[in-house]
């Protein structure tokens, strides 16, 4: 663990010194939980943002986009539960000031007996070798059994108090499980109480009363409310989607853990709507397109797990999380949510509107029922990083820290590198870069030896490198280094192109999903 905290350090720290994530507002201290994107850091993100919308949008004939604004009538949060039940619950520890979420340190105390259970199934596998039954083992061992039950035992009381809503119990569970606080170590806990996490501001002159608006908490809202706009001038029929990426605000209290959990952040977030009655068909249907998804990306389908929610939110009758391995375990990067005909309904009722499809085969009207898939871009950034970062040790001594991004993503392309800065190297590499520009983005570099600029290019998961020599002016051919094997191919101007855009392409990604 200390070990995983350690690297999720250095993990942070390459994030800035390369460009890619700043804490926001570096200069006069910070500002807590926000943070900016570098010159590398946006052009990651712009391809992590483009990948999701092209798997949507540009390949789905059914699913198209739309941009609404950040600021919404305030009725629209009335009527969507957010003013009312949009509260996380928070404990303090005395001692050391520190605040928590409560079902957070309960999630966390779960994730503990879980962990001691798989460690006494690791050991035992390892003892038996081919003839272990896992299923005999985890039904007979004494250990994993006592574990087990009071891991049940948390679980039932811990849900049954989420969906009572009863905050005395959510502390009862940490005082009697004894949780300890881990900055001070002590179990001195405060009651729980709950917190909106809302951003609100004024519109318009506070003279001729002026009106509280909120700062969206998540896009979705801005798709429900112009359900008619596109289905009508779109001519869309169910079942159809509807995509969005933007941002959104959240005053979370416990910001932690880097651009895990941000109060700024961004969201890409797709409502898909179908029959009432066929929705948990199509909930099925996108939880296995969207695992595809992220397992196209090629760090091993180890890293990534369903995780079914404990709590359905108000409006769900089905929901899921997509978790990946971070750092620090595995946590939620996308949730899939049934979210019923809740929505569209409320909206209906708040706004006096009526909101429904006719829907010719069925020769009848009807709130559509949603199926939502919502993934935070900054998480599936810090997800991708964190899979990508790699310190290798090299057969000649040398270490090197390289960032095994895939090439799609990757912010540059193309590193093009003269061996000399004489010689009419650097004219070369200039016109190689002429030629390319338009298709991807590459990089001229010609500071320091040739090693040290391939140092720089991995630690910013540059896929390929050209160096260009002198025997580039006689023959017109370049050598491409391979980023992750480090093997060198000697290759003709003219098809370099063809070679490059044939690897970075995200039509690779879109094979694989
Ligand atoms: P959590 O339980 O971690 O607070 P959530 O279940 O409230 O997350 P959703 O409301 O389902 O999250 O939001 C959908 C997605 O938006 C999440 O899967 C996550 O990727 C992203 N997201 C939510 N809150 C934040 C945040 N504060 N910072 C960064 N990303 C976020």
């Amino acid at each position: 663990m200390a070990q995983q905290e350690d690297v999720f350090k250095k993990l942070i720290s390459h994030c800035k010194e390369y460009g890619f994530v700043f804490p926001s507002s570096e200069i006069y201290d910070g500002l807590g939980a926000v943070y900016d994107y570098g010159q590398n850091g946006v052009e990651l993100k712009n391809n992590i943002k483009k990948y999701w919308w092209d798997s949507m949008v540009l390949l789905n004939e059914n699913v198209v986009g739309i941009d609404s604004a950040i600021f919404m009538h305030p009725t629209i949060w009335k009527a969507s539960g957010h003013v009312d039940a949009f509260n996380d619950p928070l404990i303090d520890n005395k001692d050391s000031k520190k605040r928590y979420r409560a079902d957070v340190l309960i999630e966390e105390l779960l994730a503990k007996y879980d962990e001691k259970i798989e460690k006494e199934i690791e050991k035992a596998a390892k003892k038996f070798g081919e003839t272990f039954d896992e299923t005999k083992f985890r039904g007979t061992n004494p250990r994993v059994l006592e574990n087990q039950e009071k891991r049940d035992e948390i679980h039932n009381r811990f849900v049954k108090a989420l969906n009572d809503g009863d905050l005395e119990e959510l502390r009862q569970i940490i005082i009697d499980y004894e949780v300890v606080c881990p900055v001070s170590g002590t179990r001195n806990w405060t009651e729980v109480r709950q917190f909106n996490l809302m951003f609100s501001t004024e519109m318009g002159s506070t003279a001729d009363g002026s009106m509280k608006v909120y700062l969206r908490p998540e896009t979705a809202q801005g798709i429900f409310v112009n359900f008619l706009n596109v289905q009508k001038t779109g001519r869309m029929k169910i079942p159809f989607g509807i995509a969005q990426i933007g941002k959104a605000f959240r005053n979370e209290i416990v910001a932690r853990q880097f651009i895990f959990r941000m109060r700024e952040f961004e969201q890409m977030e797709m409502q898909f709507f179908v029959r009432p009655g066929e929705e948990l068909e199509w909930f099925a249907r996108w939880k296995e397109i969207r695992m595809k998804w992220h397992q196209a990306l090629g760090f091993g389908k180890n890293k990534y797990r369903f995780h079914d929610h404990d709590k359905l939110a108000h409006y769900a009758n089905a929901a899921t999380d997509i978790e990946f391995e971070m750092p620090f375990g595995f946590k939620e990067v996308e949730g899939i949510h049934s979210r019923t005909d809740f929505d569209l309904g409320s909206h209906e009722k708040y706004s006096g509107k009526k909101i429904q499809y006719f829907d010719p085969e069925l020769n009848k009207s009807y709130i559509p029922y949603v199926i939502e898939t919502s993934i935070g871009v900054d998480r599936m950034f810090l997800s991708i990083m964190s899979a990508s970062y790699c310190e290798e040790q090299l057969e000649d001594g040398e270490s090197r820290v390289v960032l095994k991004l895939p090439p799609a993503l990757a912010p540059v392309k193309l590193a093009v590198l003269p061996l000399v800065k004489k010689d009419g190297l650097p004219e070369k590499a200039r016109e190689i870069i002429d030629a390319l520009k338009f298709d991807f983005k590459c990089m001229y570099d010609e500071k320091d030896s040739i090693g040290k600029r391939y140092r720089r290019q991995d630690a910013i998961g540059t896929p390929y490198c050209v160096t260009v020599d002198h025997q580039t002016r006689e023959d017109r051919t370049v050598t491409i280094r391979h980023r992750d094997s480090m093997a060198q191919e000697r290759v003709s101007i003219d098809d370099l192109s063809k070679i490059i855009i044939g690897r970075v392409s995200m039509k690779n990604l879109f094979k694989e999903s």
